[in-house]
């Protein structure tokens, strides 16, 4: 069986002034892709590798990027007609400027070359929007079940499976989708802890039903304004069992009926109450999420917001990981290790929510074209020139930064993942302001379907 690999992974962050571009992506194109042993665990397979891209969350992605990446899928395709199937490696929350929706208008085009009848199964994160024209042209679509994210290899094996076994047995499925009118930040809903952790652990029970072939719980992405943004269920089944209709509407139930349990894992205060939490704290160290310039959700990674309410209030060994500011990094090099340094730090990406923050320090360790430390009043800022989420302990090394001997750690993450997460002795999430803003009710959502919990008052749900 000859089985084309093509996608596009990517979040897109709505509330974002910055865009993706094609530079933003890494992108693996035919053999390239097959290089993953994974491939080779399917030896009766004859595999088409296309393109697949991927980006880190961020603003909407550039329309000549996308286009770009998607003509070069279709003409994949087409130079490798007929294929007997597609898998289809995916986000799931992509929206493109002037295009809207991506995965609905990838799916599209796809379909428009190989044709409405061969299989087509893909893999989502589970913060994926899904659009009903993407569940309806495909046969199986299949999601991450952990949030922090740890089962990627599991889900595309299953999404890989399933298009095996509908080309081995020739038994067709379908997806029934259902969208709930219900918003919900990542943050709220860690598979770990309830209500989350019981409904996906209910999912192994519903897949193992009779003509129940996968079954799905989707978050969804807040913070793409786009008219599928909702929490979704998607249950896979045999194409001629109705079964798959009943399975969905009762994870749709259970998903509603819990909807006011739905909240942060730790502690969630104001900017200022978040410091003088940490100040006050007996045990260390306390790790401060800036949940509003969240780099892995679509923040700048850029707003002083965190590192001004800390000088405000004096604090001391604390660590802000990070602020982005290449042309900073680029003055600490310049400047050199244990040089005194005046810079105008962040508020240059994100300039709705950020400012400029003047400060004089002693400038660190220094890593040319990637990032520095300067330190003032016993607070230490790792200046970087990407974008980054400093949740293992690598990023602090490489700056000489030991972050269990600080007190506090300011991570531009919301939900901690990786090392930090067991580092942190007292997590406590910041409402600060940014493009992640967790303040849903103050974001300018434009497109996203109404009514929808809790931003409308909606007692009322049928399926
Ligand atoms: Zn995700």
């Amino acid at each position: 069986m000859k089985i084309a690999i093509c996608g596009i992974r990517h979040e897109s962050n709505s509330f974002s002034t910055l865009t993706t571009k094609l530079d933003d992506f890494r992108i693996t194109r035919g053999e390239e892709i097959l290089q993953d042993s994974f491939w080779s665990s399917y030896p009766d397979v004859e595999w088409k590798p296309i393109l697949i891209g991927r980006a880190g969350p961020h603003g909407l992605v550039d329309k000549g990027a996308y286009i770009s990446m998607r003509d070069e899928i279709i003409e994949g395709l087409e130079q490798n007609l007929p294929v007997d199937g597609v898998y289809l490696s995916l986000h799931g929350a992509m929206d493109v400027v002037d295009v809207g929706d991506g995965e609905s208008d990838l799916i599209t085009h796809i379909r428009k070359v190989v044709g409405d009848d061969i299989p087509i199964t893909g893999s989502l994160d589970l913060h994926a929007n899904v659009s009903p024209i993407l569940a309806d042209s495909t046969s199986a679509l299949t999601a991450y079940r952990t949030s922090p994210h740890i089962d990627g290899a599991e889900t595309r094996k299953r999404a890989v499976d399933h298009l095996i076994n509908i080309l081995s047995t020739g038994k067709h499925t379908r997806n029934v989708l259902i969208k709930l009118p219900l918003l919900l930040p990542g943050e709220y809903a860690v598979t770990e802890v309830e209500p989350a952790k019981s409904l996906y652990t209910k999912l192994f029970d519903i897949e193992k039903r009779p003509g129940i072939v996968d079954a799905s719980i989707l978050i969804g992405c807040a913070w793409t304004d786009s008219e599928y943004t909702s929490v979704s269920v998607i249950v896979v089944g045999e194409e001629d069992s109705q079964e798959a209709d009943a399975c969905a509407v009762e994870l749709a139930q259970d998903i509603w009926s819990k909807r006011h349990e739905f909240k942060a894992e730790v502690e969630t205060v104001s900017v200022e109450e978040a410091v003088t939490k940490a100040m006050n704290s007996e045990i260390y160290p306390v790790v401060i999420s800036d949940s509003g310039d969240n780099v892995t959700a679509g923040g700048a990674g850029d707003t002083p917001i965190m590192l001004d309410e800390l000088l405000k209030a004096h604090a001391e060994d604390a660590v802000i990981a990070g602020i982005t500011d290449p042309e900073a990094v680029d003055k600490c090099v310049e400047s050199g290790t244990n040089s005194v340094i005046k810079l105008n730090l962040g508020g240059k990406l994100d300039t709705s929510n950020g400012y400029k923050k003047q400060i004089t320090g002693i400038v660190g360790n220094v890593v040319p074209s990637c990032m520095a430390v300067v330190a003032m009043n016993g607070i230490k800022v790792i200046i970087t020139s990407d974008r980054r989420a400093f949740t293992d302990t690598q990023g602090y090394k490489q700056v000489g930064v030991d972050p269990l001997k600080e007190e506090i750690i300011v991570v531009k993450v919301g939900l901690l993942h990786g090392k930090i997460r067991d580092i942190a002795k007292k997590p406590i999430m910041a409402m600060s302001p940014g493009f992640t803003s967790l303040l849903l009710d103050e974001l300018p959502y434009k497109r996203l379907k109404r009514p929808i919990f809790p931003l409308d008052d909606l007692s009322q749900f049928n399926v």
